[in-house]
């Protein structure tokens, strides 16, 4: 796509990002994407998906950090969010990830972040997700999440990506290891090399689909595998369907889990048919780089977004979010 190298670049360009974030216009674009900026968007946008009858995954946007007090303010800001989802009687977990809890500082710092949101996670009968991000934290993060297992924690899930050579390994190995394994399964976001990734969208569904099989199959169901199918690729979700229905009879559990804004005629049929759906919601002020990278993703990205911006200089609002109203129903812009 001609335009995924110019966006991808924009979303590490300091300047462009500085006027973007200033501006009513650019947060306005966000907000396609993105739930809000603040605690009380996000659990407005909660809401807004489980009156849909679909359940939430919150994340507060942000990466790397660059010394210990950021990580400990992310964690803070985690605590706040599992707080405010317990205070408000809304069904969400949160996703989290590991650079921005202190990795690239340590790992027992991370580490100890972890744990004290497992345990907050924990008190209100919650879940934390550990997201992945590129290949060079793979091992780190899966490290991390056996780590949490041997202190007998037991309310944190990965993510595994099918483009990786790897991933089917590591989910044999991962579901041979720990009893009750949460994985969330997607192609992956990142751009990476050919010697450990696949790179053609075939080759990418066949090890989704081999690797979802093996999560979701009789063994999978014996050692309490929960599966999440993260895709809004409409073969996968075929697929993801037929299996659904399968699985589930046999005694499976399965979800599937798609992205704030993303193929919500997708999202809508699934929810009809009754099949659980958890959509991912991120907010913070941290949306620049995250909403660069969904408009990579698409050229349809960048319609949907001039088309809302267009409805909604029409409609008089600019704050991000906004869009989500006061159901803060995904979905107003761009059906
Ligand atoms: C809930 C969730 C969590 C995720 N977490 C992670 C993570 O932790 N780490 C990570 O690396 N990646 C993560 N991802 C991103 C994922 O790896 C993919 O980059 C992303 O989902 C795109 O792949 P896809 O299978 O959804 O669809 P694609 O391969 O992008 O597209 C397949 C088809 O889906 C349809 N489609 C997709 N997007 C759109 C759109 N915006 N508008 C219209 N049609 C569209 C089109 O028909 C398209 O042909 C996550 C994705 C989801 C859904």
């Amino acid at each position: 796509m001609l335009l995924r190298p110019l966006f991808l670049a924009l979303s590490s360009q300091s300047t462009v990002r500085d006027i973007a974030v200033r501006s009513s216009l650019g947060r306005l674009m966000a907000s396609r994407f993105v739930a809000g900026e603040s605690l009380e968007d996000a659990i407005a946008a909660i809401r807004g998906v489980n009156a849909l009858g679909m359940l939430a995954s919150l994340d507060y946007l942000g990466e790397n950090v660059e010394d210990e007090a950021a990580a400990r303010a992310v964690r803070d800001e985690y605590l706040r969010l599992l707080d405010g989802i317990a205070e408000h009687g809304v069904r969400s977990n949160v996703s989290v990830k590991v650079t921005a809890l202190g990795l690239d500082l340590g790992v027992e710092l991370c580490l100890d972040n972890l744990e004290e949101l497992c345990a907050r996670a924990s008190a209100g009968g919650n879940f934390i997700r550990l997201d992945m991000e590129g290949s060079d934290y793979t091992d780190a993060t899966l490290e991390i999440y056996e780590r949490l297992r041997e202190r007998g924690i037991e309310n944190v899930g990965v993510v595994l990506q099918s483009y990786l050579h790897r991933t089917e390994a590591d989910a044999r190995r991962l579901m041979d290891r720990w009893d009750g394994l949460s994985v969330r399964l997607c192609k992956g976001a990142y751009q990476e090399p050919r010697e450990i990734a696949w790179q053609g969208m075939p080759e990418i569904r066949k090890s989704f689909i081999k690797t979802g099989e093996l999560l979701s199959g009789d063994e999978a169901k014996a050692r309490g595998v929960r599966l999440g199918i993260a895709t809004h690729d409409p073969r996968l979700i075929r697929w993801g369907r037929g299996r659904y229905a399968e699985r589930s009879i046999a005694g499976n559990t399965i979800e599937f889990q798609m992205l704030f804004g993303i193929r919500r005629d997708i999202q809508d049929g699934l929810a009809k048919d009754g099949i659980p759906l958890r959509i991912y919601i991120p907010y913070g002020d941290a949306w620049y780089p995250y909403f660069m990278r969904r408009l990579a993703e698409r050229n349809e990205n960048v319609m949907f977004v001039l088309r809302s911006l267009v409805d909604e200089l029409q409609g008089g609002s600019t704050r991000v979010g906004r869009r989500g109203g006061r159901s803060g129903r995904q979905g107003a812009v761009g059906r």
